[in-house]
């Protein structure tokens, strides 16, 4: 008998006291947003409450206050994910975003007819789309790094996709559905004897384990707060400094400007404020400033320990279920677990558990390619983060057997 796995963080995350249907959440989609610690609360709400003003442009005390504290920030993400100097960093508003300005500021303007960018068949659409928009925009050829029977992404087939026309391979750390750790850095290496760029997408990753941009030595590294116990609508850019020398401004307006003539002639400011136009997330900024020191206080790999015990249970827990199908490979899988009850819609499993408190998501995972690989048309899927406990475990699985005797 297992004793049960508690999380030392819980009573951090004030929302896992909430109440659904008079029953204890039981938060089990971390993966599509983390709850959010108090300490990333108070912060926010400092700044609205007692320090709130705009940046950059002001002179007063508070917006210099609010400038300052958010650069510093920008220090914080630096050295949190290793990157080379604090200018390598661009605040976005999410992963989504950090990628479109890959796309348009980065990519675009060195593209021609008939080049070609490699996507894998596991990523998030967010990795998929502005790929295929921009394909669109400059007639290139969206080439598919398919996985194998194993549901891997095998290297040799990389080996087979690349050609003198390759100009970016975008590529998921961590899958969102699957769990599944890519090899990036062997990736990124043999890209690199090619001469070809990596983007990598980090979203499910820097919460879960420490990313070094410069060991893995990527060219680009994006990911949002929202899953790293931070807010929404704030992400990161990591990108090289010799790429950010050749990206061009993509989004114009304030902040993002040197001198400004009319009709034309306007210059632009240094990287990276020359890619943040407009007023920024401030709150949001600053929460995942202070996130960030949460989760250092707390160590990741004090967090990847706590997780590491807590999949293996989940996985170990869901294996014992009649009639369920595990997708995804038991020795590498980190964050989630997606499944089916064979003969049931995932809609409706998830709808059932939802009555017993148990929140997961269900659907396509903005990953239709890969859910289409799996063979089906929707999955389930449970995600844990620092503050799951075996508890929730526990009412996802009584939920499952419940299932099993009601619905069949
Ligand atoms: N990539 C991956 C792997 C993700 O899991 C997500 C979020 N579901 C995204 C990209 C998009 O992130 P955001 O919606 O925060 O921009």
């Amino acid at each position: 008998e297992i004793t049960s796995i508690n999380s030392p963080w819980f009573e951090d995350f004030p929302a896992l006291k909430t109440e659904v249907y008079q029953k204890l959440l039981r938060y089990l989609d971390t993966a599509a947003t983390a709850q959010i610690p108090s300490a990333v609360i108070d912060r926010m709400t400092r700044f609205y409450q007692n320090d709130y003003a705009s940046v950059h442009r002001g002179v007063h005390y508070l917006s210099a206050k609010a400038t300052q504290e958010m650069e510093q920030v920008r220090t914080q993400v630096s050295d949190f994910i290793g990157a080379e100097s604090v200018n390598n960093i661009i605040f976005t508003k999410g992963t989504t975003e950090a990628i479109n300005l890959v796309a348009h500021s980065y990519l675009r303007s060195q593209l021609s007819p008939r080049d070609e960018i490699i996507v894998t068949e596991m990523e998030h659409h967010a990795n998929i789309v502005p790929w295929q928009l921009l394909s669109e925009l400059c007639e290139v050829t969206i080439k598919v790094w398919r996985l194998n029977e194993k549901n891997v992404l095998d290297l040799d087939d990389l080996k087979l996709l690349i050609t003198n026309r390759t100009r970016l391979i975008a590529v998921t750390h961590i899958s969102n559905v699957l769990g599944t750790v890519n090899a990036i850095k062997a990736i990124i290496n043999y890209a690199h004897k090619r001469n070809v760029p990596v983007l990598v997408d980090g979203a499910q990753a820097v919460m879960h384990q420490q990313v070094n941009v410069a060991d893995l030595d990527c060219d680009f590294y994006v990911f949002s707060a929202h899953k790293l116990y931070g807010p929404t609508g704030t992400g990161v850019l990591y990108a090289k400094r010799r790429h950010l020398e050749r990206m061009v401004p993509w989004e114009g307006g304030g902040a993002m400007i040197d001198q400004v003539t009319l009709p034309m002639g306007t210059t632009y400011g240094e990287a990276p404020w020359r890619f943040e136009a407009g007023t920024p997330n401030i709150a949001g900024i600053l929460g995942l400033g202070a996130a960030i020191e949460y989760i250092e206080s707390v160590g990741l790999a004090e967090i990847a320990n706590y997780e590491s015990q807590l999949m293996a249970y989940l996985v170990d827990s869901l294996t014992q279920v009649n009639g369920i199908e595990i997708y995804g490979n038991d020795d590498n899988r980190v964050g989630v677990v997606a499944f089916n009850m064979k003969g049931l819609h995932s809609f409706d499993v998830g709808a059932f558990l939802d009555r017993y408190g148990v929140a997961i998501r269900t659907g396509h995972h903005c990953a239709m390619p890969l859910i289409k690989k799996l063979g089906q048309s929707s999955v389930c899927r449970a995600s844990i983060g620092m503050y799951t406990q075996s508890s929730d475990i526990d009412a996802l699985v009584q939920g499952l057997n419940r299932i099993n005797q009601l619905l069949r």
